[in-house]
């Protein structure tokens, strides 16, 4: 008996990456998922995450973790920044910083799960509406608490500083900011590395996907009133109509990706809201379109901003619309943010360590997306290298039957929670013991 036992533990010191690791995942995995449903049960809108993060920070705190909290600050008065900062030193080595974020959104769940949201609340607005982790920020937190309780009973395993971050405010990209505001690397360590995973609502449950180099896309908030003279419907003559200059304009944008743009540069230039006028008799004074832009290098994201604008003033000019009642371009400041880009060193060294921790199959290069994040705002323009990898969430038979599959953010997005918190929790953890062995 004696010599088995030795035997066994000789195995498993040896062999640990494999075995072991899963083996504590098997452990912990019934309670994290019972922590993930009640997450998701309990969804908070953006800038609102005050129960979730109260959760996240006391979860971290009884694994030992040093914890700060609330850590953030927003702009905007009467609000309150839900960061959350968790720390475990363990003698000489590297900081690594994981990030995982929050907040949940404002659509109404449709999955039929005996867990999913009837939850609902003020938008920002002061509209009453419905809530949901439509973005699987329930499935990032519960990687993060599950990776937390790994690395502290891995201690023998790392030597550095791991830092564990619940950032709010993702949706609005306002989160990163907020928590940066306060003098966030003043105060706590500035780490080496930092990394992150976001759910996928494409790839399999459990499987990887990395991307080195650029992995998402600014995005630009952009508000484009076309203004004319307005008058009788049946008298066209005696206006400057703002509905024809609105369609010319949002024709003419079409030229910016086909004719203006290297094809080997991404850009999106999405007009998804458009409101002018009151009566079919009547021609409007002015048109107002809402525009996202989506661009990965800085130098574009600037040419395409100046040919939205350059566009609108020359419509205006060809319909012969005076100075003063020129187009008005508003970019929204507060509601943009810069690409994600993938440190490419760091990335490959993340994805040869999962390679060999959870097999090739579970590890798969991917490419790049046009949506945004702001977690790269952690980096400091690059300054610490940052890397964000993607996870499989989605059940493989729904995949192998062919049906359509609902992305991230509708109503239907429905994550496989126990195979998604493992390759998640194992991908983590394989990556911060990489980072500090
Ligand atoms: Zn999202
Ligand atoms: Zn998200």
């Amino acid at each position: 008996m004696k010599r088995i036992a030795f035997l066994t533990l000789f195995i498993v010191s040896s062999a640990f990456a494999q075995s072991s690791l899963d083996q504590m995942i098997d452990r912990e995995i019934p309670s994290l998922v019972g922590t993930y449903k009640q997450l998701h049960a309990a969804p908070e809108l953006s800038m609102q995450e005050k129960n979730t993060s109260a959760l996240v920070a006391s979860r971290l705190r009884e694994l030992g973790y040093e914890v700060t909290y609330p850590v953030g600050q927003y702009t905007e008065p009467g609000t309150t920044c839900y960061g959350v900062v968790a720390i475990m030193k363990n003698g000489a080595g590297p900081t690594v910083l994981v990030r995982s974020d929050m907040d949940a959104l404002p659509v109404l769940e449709q999955t039929g799960l005996p867990y999913a949201s009837s939850v609902r609340a003020k938008s920002p607005t002061g509209d009453d509406v419905p809530v949901m982790h439509a973005c699987g920020h329930d499935i990032h937190m519960t990687t993060l608490l599950g990776t937390a309780k790994m690395l502290a009973q891995l201690k023998s395993q790392w030597h550095g500083t791991v830092m564990l971050i619940g950032q709010p405010a993702e949706e609005v990209v306002k989160g990163a900011e907020g928590m940066l505001r306060d003098h966030f690397y003043e105060r706590f360590p500035k780490p080496d590395f930092i990394i992150a995973l976001h759910d996928n609502a494409s790839m399999p449950a459990g499987q990887i996907g990395y991307t080195p180099g650029y992995f998402m896309a600014s995005a630009d908030s952009v508000n484009v009133t076309i203004r004319g003279m307005g008058g009788h419907g049946a008298a066209p003559q005696s206006t400057k109509d703002p509905v024809v200059m609105a369609a010319q304009f949002i024709n003419a944008l079409q030229t910016i990706v086909s004719r203006e743009d290297s094809p080997l540069d991404p850009v999106v230039v999405t007009v998804g809201s458009i409101h002018g006028g009151t009566k079919r008799n009547i021609i409007p004074d002015e048109v107002q379109l809402l525009m996202t832009v989506r661009t990965y290098k800085p130098e574009v994201r600037k040419r395409v901003l100046a040919s939205i604008e350059r566009i609108a003033r020359g419509i205006a000019l060809a319909a012969g619309v005076p100075d003063d009642r020129a187009p008005i371009f508003e970019l929204l400041a507060g509601e943009s943010v810069e690409s994600t880009y993938n440190d490419p060193a760091l990335t490959e060294r993340l994805a040869a360590a999962l390679t060999k921790g959870m097999g090739a199959a579970n590890v798969i290069r991917i490419d790049p997306l046009m949506v945004s994040e702001d977690f790269g705002r952690f980096g400091l323009d690059r300054k610490i290298p940052v890397s964000m990898i993607n996870l499989g969430a989605v059940d493989p038979a729904k995949i192998a039957s062919g049906q359509r599959l609902p992305s991230l953010h509708s109503s239907g997005f429905q994550p496989l929670p126990d195979p998604t918190l493992r390759g998640g929790i194992k991908a983590m953890t394989l990556g911060v013991l990489e980072l500090l062995h």
